[in-house]
């Protein structure tokens, strides 16, 4: 997993989600992100724990689930992560949602995604010359493991850390679809 929770090795970095200067010592959630300066690599951006819960909160439950160290007030943040990430979008692909516009269509068999139907959402490589960059691409769950290449239930478990706002009716729906 590409996050991480530590204790500041310095007091030099700042918290992404309120600015402030992240005390040496004190524990941080790192998340993994492309280095924008350098393409390829990857670097970290840091926050406090707390802040993590209110703006990063699937990312931070993933790193807090597997975490070996000792996090005071563990069950507090992730309880603030769960409802935090019930009223925010996903921020990390691949996630899922109900489409809000029958508009897009799927990446795998280029049918509509009807409005309000279950899609997966994944990371797109644009490639328009000047314009090359990253946006998101939609798909049907049941064409979502052969469009990707990974096994279904991978993929499933995937979208599900991800996504921390649907119900849990529409994650087993989604379950359904995606692993048949
Ligand atoms: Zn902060
Ligand atoms: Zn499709």
């Amino acid at each position: 997993m590409p996050h991480t929770i530590e204790a500041a090795k310095t007091g030099r970095a700042s918290c992404r989600s309120c600015k402030q200067t992240i005390e040496k010592a004190t524990l941080r959630f790192g998340e993994e992100v492309p280095n924008a300066f350098s393409p390829g690599e990857m670097t970290f951006q840091w926050h406090h724990l707390k802040c993590a819960s209110e703006k990063r909160p699937a990312a931070l439950k993933q790193a807090l689930e597997e975490t070996e160290m000792e996090i005071p007030e563990k069950e507090d943040l992730l309880k603030t992560c769960e409802v935090s990430g019930k009223n925010q979008k996903p921020t990390t692909f691949p996630y899922a949602e109900h489409a809000p516009t029958g508009r897009a269509s799927c990446m795998g068999c280029s049918e509509k995604i009807e409005k309000g139907d279950l899609r997966v959402a994944i990371e797109k490589e644009m490639d328009a010359g000047a314009f090359a960059g990253k946006s998101a691409g939609y798909l049907h769950p049941a064409c979502a493991p052969d469009h990707t290449g990974e096994e279904p239930v991978d993929l499933f478990e995937k979208i599900k850390a991800n996504t921390l706002n649907l119900e849990d009716s529409d994650m087993e729906s989604l379950e359904e679809e995606i692993c048949g």
